[in-house]
This record gives structure tokens, C-alpha cells and sequence, in this order.
């Protein structure tokens, strides 16, 4: 009996590791954009293989904030972090609220180096009063509905979205702000003294998840809480797990690396919603991602012309670029301090398993690289690198992590075989 040829191969990754797997490897990708065979090979020394990372919160502006970003040049930002799925926060213009925006998006999507994952907005225009017709929204393929960039502050309305939430099986994803406590803050409260500057406290951010978390159990529908940034929404969201709540949350890379402090060293390059916090806050959220009381890392790359950026405070625009070093950060946090070994596993986890379960699109991304499957993945190497001096391929460069070095880099990256990002292998 010979076993039925498969698919010739098209190119071949050599001696590499793979997340989750002890050994080295060589990885053949077919021409059918499968991974044909994963073979033992000698060494690892050719990198970690990990699943294609999923962003559930990036900001592509296109329809509307072209001058910051395109779907193309964030697409080519995002495939060189490593990612091949992103979802399209919805606060674009015209705003993504009826079936018609969703697959216009897709359409102008089409041909980018990621999938795009159109987020509904929860209300029509991200205007908070009126929730937009789930169901049809629902019925074109979207899964995740956010106002993101706007809190929804009126309760009631929370309470219909989270209904229908339940009946579709879908996730409404709150970014969580009291309009009434934050009011104008721009960057944590203690810190915004020193800077005569209005404060962002963080009971702005955890009296709406409490009172979200209530309405969740309510319902019965799916929280998912964007950018969790102080210890007290930790303290929320582990006590609403611990009682069996439909609830997930995320954080972001730079809320995971730098405090409040160095945001009033820096200035309003580092002005983002939610603010840095304390250092507290940051052990809080990196202690909560390690254990799972946060699902999942989400860049909330949020792209801005520079002249938004290098004014005051109270004019700069909140945001930062985050797609194309979201990974390395992820990989400090989960390295152990002495050896500097990473768990590439658990970065897997956050970037990529989780993500792409929240954002049902588990049978499209977030599966293991093994033979048979999506040749679906980014190929990351220990490689000293300084981030930005050779430019972004982000159309903006608002990174807050511009001239400071990583030890991890993705140097490839492959959506269904074919490479979106590096190099192809020889042979
Ligand atoms: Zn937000």
C-alpha cells in the first residue's frame, strides 16, 4: 500500500521548535497552503514556531482615518508582529453598525496581509443611544460587538446588548470608562497633579466593569472587558470568574510594561485610555494575565498622524501603536527571570488560542502547527533588535516603545502558506 501523495512541497522551514512541543523540527508547507509533514530534525536553533497571533483590538481607521492608517499599511504592521487575524474596532467613519458597513469592510479588506474580522459597533454611530440590530449583524458574521474608544455608559442599554448577546451567542466588548468619574482625565490620577493635568482615576474604569458584571449575570451574555488596566478591575473580574460569569478579559502590551511614571517623564507621546497606571497595577495585570484571570494580550493599536501626538496633554490624542511589537513584549512577561527561558506556550495562549476563541474563529485560527493543518503561523528568534530606527510599517509611529530593545523578533510569518511577512526559506 502507498499512502496517497499529498500536495508537492513548497518550501521547508529547518531546525526549528515548536510552542508547546519538546524537539526540533522541520516543518514542509505544501503548495495547497497545509503543512504536508513535521519531521524530527537535529536542532531548534531556527526559531519557535508559534500559531498565527490574533489581535481581538486593533484600530485600522480605513474607511476614514487614512492619514494614520490604511488597511493595507496596517495589515503589513500587523503580519510583521507575527499576526494573520485581526478584528476592525468599529469606530471608523462611516462607523461599522449595519450589515452593509460590514461587508463593504470586508470588501475593501480583500488582498491585505491579514483577515480582517469586522467589530460591530454596539450602538448605531457610537452614539450610546440606541443598540444596532445584533441579529443582522449576527447573521453577516460578526461576532464580537464593541463601541470601543467609547465607553457604553447608559446601564440599560448595556442590559438589551447583553441580551442579545445571549440570544446570538455572540460578545459585546466594553471599553470601560464612566463618562461622570473620568470626565476630561489624561493620565492616572496620581500622577496628574504633578502635572497640573485632570486626573483618570481607576475607579472610572472599575465602576463600569462592576456594574457590567452584574448586568452579565443578569443575562446570561458574553463580557468581554477591553484593556484591563488597574488591580482592582483584576480583583473584579477573577471574583466574577470565580462565580462562573461569562466573562473575559484582555490587556495591552504597554499597560503590561510601563507605569504612569514614565508616562509623565515622556510627555503626551504616552497619552492612552486607558492611562499607565502604577507599578502596582502593572505587577496586578501581568500576575493576572500569567494566571488567567486575563484571557488574552490585545495590541488596541491605535495609529495617529504625529502632530497629534507632540502637543499638550489636553490636545494630544489618546493611543498608541502596538502591532509590531506586541509579541516580544508578550515574551518578557512570560520569560523566567533567570534563565530568560520563555514559556512559548502560554505566549501562544494569550496571543493566539484564546483570542481566536473569544472572537469565534476557532476553526480558522488559534489551532496547533501539526501536520495536516493550516500552514497558519510566525516564526519568532531569539535576536537582540531596537525597535523603530528602521521605520514602521505602520503608517504612524506613535509606538510608545520607539529606540528600546527586545530580545525576540518575528522574522516570519504565514497565513495558509502563504508568507505574509520574511523571507521564504530556501529549498
Ligand atoms: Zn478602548
Amino acid at each position: 500500500m502507498t499512502p496517497a501523495a499529498g500536495p508537492p512541497a513548497a518550501w521547508t522551514l529547518r531546525g526549528v521548535g515548536i510552542a508547546g512541543r519538546d524537539g526540533g523540527w522541520d516543518v514542509v508547507v505544501a503548495d495547497d497552503g497545509t503543512i504536508a509533514e513535521i519531521r524530527p530534525a537535529g536542532t531548534a536553533d531556527g526559531g519557535v514556531l508559534l500559531p498565527g497571533l490574533v489581535d481581538l483590538h486593533t484600530h485600522l481607521r480605513e474607511p476614514g482615518g487614512e492619514e494614520a492608517e490604511t488597511l493595507e499599511s496596517g495589515g503589513r504592521a500587523a503580519a510583521a508582529g507575527g499576526f494573520t487575524d485581526v478584528f476592525a474596532m468599529a469606530n471608523t467613519s462611516p462607523v461599522t453598525d449595519t450589515p452593509e458597513r460590514v461587508r463593504a469592510l470586508r470588501q475593501l479588506a480583500a488582498g491585505v496581509r491579514v483577515r480582517v474580522h469586522p467589530v460591530g459597533a454596539a450602538t448605531v454611530g457610537l452614539a450610546g443611544k440606541e443598540a444596532v440590530d445584533v441579529a443582522a449583524l449576527a447573521a453577516e458574521g460578526v461576532t464580537l460587538f464593541s463601541d470601543d474608544g467609547r465607553c457604553v455608559d447608559d446601564a440599560g442599554l448595556v442590559l438589551e446588548l447583553l441580551t442579545a448577546m445571549a440570544r446570538q451567542g455572540t460578545a459585546f466588548a466594553q471599553h470601560a470608562q464612566s463618562a461622570s468619574i473620568v470626565r476630561d482625565g489624561v493620565v492616572n490620577a496620581p500622577v496628574a497633579a504633578g502635572l497640573g493635568v485632570p486626573g483618570w482615576p481607576a475607579a472610572g474604569e472599575e465602576a463600569v466593569i462592576g456594574r457590567d458584571l452584574a448586568l452579565a449575570a443578569a443575562t446570561g451574555g458574553r463580557l468581554h472587558i477591553c484593556h484591563v488596566s488597574t488591580a482592582g478591575a483584576v480583583a473584579l473580574v477573577r471574583s466574577a470568574k470565580r462565580d462562573g460569569l461569562p466573562v473575559t478579559a484582555e490587556v495591552t502590551p504597554h499597560h503590561l510594561l510601563l507605569t504612569d511614571e514614565t508616562a509623565a517623564r515622556r510627555g503626551p507621546a504616552l497619552k492612552v485610555n486607558p492611562p499607565l497606571r502604577s507599578a502596582e497595577d502593572v505587577t496586578a495585570v501581568r500576575a493576572a494575565l500569567r494566571d488567567g484571570t486575563i484571557d488574552l494580550v490585545a495590541t488596541d493599536h491605535a495609529p495617529h498622524p504625529a502632530r497629534t501626538k507632540t502637543c499638550s496633554w489636553q490636545a494630544a490624542a489618546f493611543g498608541l501603536t502596538s502591532l509590531e511589537t506586541a509579541l516580544p513584549v508578550v515574551a518578557e512577561v512570560f520569560a523566567d527571570p533567570a534563565s530568560g527561558a520563555v514559556d512559548w506556550a502560554a505566549v501562544a495562549r494569550v496571543m493566539s488560542v484564546r483570542p481566536a476563541a473569544i472572537g469565534g474563529i476557532p476553526g480558522l485560527a488559534g489551532r496547533p502547527v501539526t501536520a495536516g493543518g493550516p500552514a497558519t503561523f510566525c516564526l519568532v528568534r531569539a535576536e537582540r533588535w531596537q525597535a523603530g530606527p528602521d521605520g514602521w510599517q505602520s503608517r504612524s509611529a506613535n509606538s510608545p516603545f520607539t529606540g528600546r530593545e527586545f530580545a525576540h523578533r518575528v522574522v516570519l510569518t504565514a497565513l495558509d502558506g502563504r508568507i505574509t511577512h520574511g523571507d521564504r526559506p530556501a529549498g
